[in-house]
């Protein structure tokens, strides 16, 4: 069986440090769920390799980001945001564009995302 190659991305990092409120900094929170669900995949899961694209505290463009899930091929990328400007609950977003694997893309999102609402009790 082939390897599903994941790729997490930890919003901000280094000199971005996201949004910041409550004493508390984006980039140390996404990469908290980062590193905490890369361990909880590699524990519970065989066939799937997960990759960051940063591991700690530093800064990592844009673009760097998508070159590097690229250049994995990756199967799916995830990036973690945790927003503080105001609303609250859970969203996540796909790509708009067209591709060929949007269907798929559509699925995993759904999946991802009903289990997370389900499971926190967050407002969808
Ligand atoms: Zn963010």
């Amino acid at each position: 069986m082939a390897e599903f190659v994941q790729v997490i991305d930890p919003g901000h990092g280094g000199h971005d440090p996201g949004a910041v409120a409550n004493g508390l900094r984006e980039k140390d929170l996404t990469l908290k769920i980062a590193l905490y669900t890369r361990d909880y995949i590699h524990e519970l899961y065989e066939g799937v390799k997960v990759y960051l694209t940063r591991d700690k505290d530093v800064f990592v463009g844009l673009s760097e980001r998508a070159d590097f899930a690229n250049r994995l091929n990756a199967d799916h990328f995830c990036s973690i945001h945790i927003n503080a400007g105001g609303g609250k609950g859970f969203e996540s977003y796909i790509y708009n564009g067209s591709y060929s694997s949007k269907p798929k893309t559509q699925a995993l999102r759904n999946v991802l995302h009903d289990t997370i609402v389900a499971e926190t009790k967050l407002v969808n």
